[in-house]
């Protein structure tokens, strides 16, 4: 019997089967169109397997209030066709079976934590810069949702002194997301992120923003370990300037461990989140 899981992406959907719910023995990657195509795809990967529990880790924002009318629904994205879609509902439609269900960011956060670079770590945050700027954690073993999953892309932050840029958030503007995310560089500087990286100058400012963001949940969450993953954190100079920043910004008020090897990149690299929901579909069976 299989465990399966699908990392469910905007742009892609990556799906994994594995028996022991950590070694991936088959997968495919899929591109996000409408649902029922999309699904239909991801049914036809997992028809030949006999699963036991799926483990879902979605795009957002997704309803993770069991109390909730709608529970497993994708909510408010702009996404055309995704917007309160029941995708919990329609997996359990064709497979009943036990499924867990979260963030693709608490996925990446549970696979760091069990399997990657925090798995020493008591807790930990898992952020995500990319398209999008999102954050998942996990603490005392488990990830963290409330009366809704973590918004951690979307926290407020104080402007750089030299950056005039308005900001690309359509509900805050100049919110973390709207400040250092990829489109937020490439719409301030009318280049590709990818393409500026001997701008020294561009990195300290980005580490700017995202060292604030750190520091606001090291205040809140006091985690072990941040691992900063996505395609802007590709630009493996942030992180000397991130550590550089936190460490002025803090200004000594808390303990923290050592941030050489608490401020790192994921050690799945990019199989965090797929991990994650693996591991997550063996909780979800108990
Ligand atoms: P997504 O967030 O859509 O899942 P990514 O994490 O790859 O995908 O994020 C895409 C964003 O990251 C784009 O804005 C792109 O410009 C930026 N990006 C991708 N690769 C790099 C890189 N090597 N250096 C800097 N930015 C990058
Ligand atoms: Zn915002």
């Amino acid at each position: 019997m299989y465990y399966g899981a699908i990392e469910a992406g905007g742009t892609k959907f990556v799906c994994a089967v594995s028996r022991d719910g950590v070694k991936i023995e088959d997968r495919t990657s899929i591109p996000t169109t409408s649902p029922e195509e999309t699904l239909k795809q991801v049914f036809d990967f997992f028809d030949p397997y006999d699963l036991k529990a799926i483990g879902i880790g979605s795009f957002g924002p997704i309803d993770v209030n069991r109390e909730s009318d709608t529970y497993g629904y994708i909510t408010s994205t702009p996404k055309p066709g995704w917007g309160y879609f029941d995708f919990l509902g329609t997996m359990k439609k064709t497979y009943n079976i036990p499924m867990s269900w979260t963030t693709d960011v608490n996925a990446a956060a549970y696979g760091e934590f069990r399997k990657g670079g925090a798995q020493n770590a008591g807790s930990c945050v898992y952020l995500t810069v990319g398209t999008g700027i999102g954050g998942g954690a996990v603490v005392d073993g488990k990830v963290l949702e409330g009366f809704g999953h973590p918004e951690m892309g979307h926290i407020l932050v104080r402007q750089h002194p030299d950056d005039h840029y308005e900001g690309a958030c359509p509900y805050h503007k100049n919110c973390l997301e709207g400040m250092a995310s990829g489109p937020a560089i490439e719409k301030r500087y009318n280049k590709k992120a990818q393409d500026l990286a001997s701008e020294e100058k561009i990195w300290e400012m980005e580490a700017y923003y995202l060292a604030q963001a750190l520091v606001n949940y090291t205040l809140i969450l006091r985690p072990e370990t941040f691992i900063l993953g996505g395609g802007v954190m590709k630009q493996s100079q942030l992180f000397p300037f991130i550590r550089e920043q936190f460490s002025i910004l803090l200004n000594d008020y808390v303990e923290t461990p050592d941030l050489e090897t608490s401020i790192t990149a994921p050690g799945l690299e990019d199989n965090a989140a797929i991990t994650g929901c693996l591991l997550l579909a063996k909780e979800a069976e108990k």
